[in-house]
């Protein structure tokens, strides 16, 4: 696989550091507000990512965090905390607002066929491992602390800004009037805040320096490194993240283990509605069930980011979304004539089957290119040459990257369930004998996330292939 490192700036060829299991660090949503396209953009991105690195052959961690502290409304380190301010605004408890958002998210996220992370951490679930290393930086000369936080001292690390290119010199002689006078460098950047004391949070915790909460970037390195290790393969995250979050990432790393612990450094672009940045003040902001109420499937939206490359701009318009739709609808109209044609061609062409896999897999691995990979899949049903079944059998091994859900249009009954998902729908069943009904959830999330709808009916479990092309 060739990837583009934004570190480097450059296409690279990936390996996994251990050959025997890739890891990969996505950024995940704060969960203050609905889920929207924008977000929908993002995951797919990474989704297609990881299912590319599995259909490469590679076992694969996949972690993402929940971002339910700590990251204000300034995107630096002032303001208030998106979450604590959403909860006053709702008169609901920081918790309560944090879980409803983060199964809202899940929920779009599942609808557009997104794998569940193998591990998705919650920053409030980690405020021990974020105060061990806090500590590790401050024992190493990199933090300080002011009047209202422990901060990181960016100087006194090398290439501060290397993965945005930041020009701190000029930075520093052009910086506004800062806030916090008591910062030793205008890049320094909050690594644990002190409680207000005019003020109450709901959420705060006791740490060595006294009672506060963690800053926004420390979560996602705490967390990266103890599930993945002071060696990650690949870290992901929208474009926004370079200047700040990630930028910091990459210096608390230095600052606690004097080294990088990511390797490649992947974002993707962002969106935009009708060529503007989506915002709610501007009308423009949508979420999955505003696709959906114009009776538009959550897979033409993933059909519709697939077409773009991730790395460019993408712009959103109803207009476009319906073109897509049709060309969704095309392409499982073909799949069904596939499935009910009657014509079998005796003579498979495995030469012309062995071109089309070659192709699909060069597109996936020059840098993820889906476009191209969609592009070969038509290609490739258009065949005249190539027998349906191999039609068949080609498009479900394309759509284990692409998720468009081109099992589910099998005629329901004769899919068989794979060993995996059988084994894991016994275990559920002997879960729910034995009222275990923590252990039947977790294991209805785990065939949820696998593709499988779970119903519990009179006469026992009934699992089948998701049915999430009805828009529902
Ligand atoms: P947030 O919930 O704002 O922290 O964002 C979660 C992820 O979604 C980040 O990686 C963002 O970069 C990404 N993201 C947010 N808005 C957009 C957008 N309009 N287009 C693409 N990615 C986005
Ligand atoms: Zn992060």
């Amino acid at each position: 696989m060739i990837l583009y490192n934004t570190l480097t700036r450059a296409k690279e060829k990936f390996t996994p550091f251990n050959k025997d299991r890739a890891t990969l660090y996505a950024c995940g949503p704060t969960v203050y507000d609905y889920a929207h396209i924008g977000h929908v953009r993002a995951y797919i991105f990474v989704d297609a990512l990881a299912r590319a690195i599995r259909y490469n052959g590679y076992a694969l961690t996949h972690v993402m965090n929940i971002t339910d502290v700590g990251h204000l409304t300034d995107d630096a380190d002032q303001g208030e905390d998106k979450i604590e301010r959403k909860a006053v605004a709702e008169k609901k408890t920081v918790w309560d607002i944090a879980y409803f958002y983060t199964d809202d998210f899940f929920q779009t996220m599942n609808s557009l066929g997104i794998v569940r992370p193998d591990i998705v951490c919650k920053a409030t679930d980690h405020i021990p491992e974020m105060i061990a290393l806090i500590k590790l930086i401050e024992k190493n000369g990199c933090a300080y602390q002011t009047g209202d936080g422990i901060y990181f001292d960016t100087s006194r690390i090398f290439h501060y800004g290397k993965l945005a290119r930041l020009d701190v010199k000029s930075l520093e002689e052009g910086a506004r009037v800062e806030p916090n006078p008591e910062k030793r460098n205008p890049t320094d950047f909050a690594l644990w805040k002190f409680s207000p004391l005019d003020a109450n949070r709901q959420m705060e915790w006791a740490s060595p320096w006294g009672k506060g909460f963690p800053g926004w970037h420390i979560e996602c390195t705490a967390m990266a490194v103890k599930y993945l290790g002071e060696q990650i393969d690949i870290h992901t995250g929208g474009i926004d993240h370079i200047p700040v979050h990630h930028t910091n990432e990459i210096a608390q790393a230095q600052g606690a283990f004097g080294k990088d612990v990511v390797r490649f450094w992947l974002h993707n672009e962002f969106m935009l509605v009708d060529g503007q940045k989506m915002s709610k003040s501007k009308g423009n902001f949508y979420r999955l069930s505003d696709i959906t109420a114009r009776g538009i499937s959550p897979l033409a939206l993933r059909y519709f980011f697939l077409q773009a490359h991730y790395r460019s701009p993408v712009n959103f318009t109803w207009e476009s979304l319906r073109g897509v739709q049709k060309g969704l609808e095309n392409l499982y109209e073909k799949i069904r004539q596939i499935q009910n044609s009657k014509l079998k061609i005796q003579n498979h062409n495995s030469k012309l089957k062995i071109h089309y896999t070659t192709q699909f897999l060069e597109a996936i691995n020059d840098d993820l290119n889906t476009a191209k990979g969609l592009a070969v899949l038509w290609d490739m049903l258009k065949d005249g040459d190539l027998a349906e079944e191999e039609k068949y059998a080609l498009a479900l091994d394309f759509d284990q990257v692409l998720g468009l859900g081109l099992l589910a249009i099998s005629p329901r009954e004769s899919v068989p369930l794979p060993t995996q998902i059988k084994k894991l729908a016994k275990e559920r069943e002997s879960a729910r004998a034995e009222h275990n009904f923590a252990r039947s959830d977790e294991l209805r999330r785990e065939l949820e996330s696998a593709g499988y709808d779970v119903m519990d009916t009179k006469t026992g479990q009934k699992i089948d292939v998701k049915k999430c092309l009805s828009g529902e």
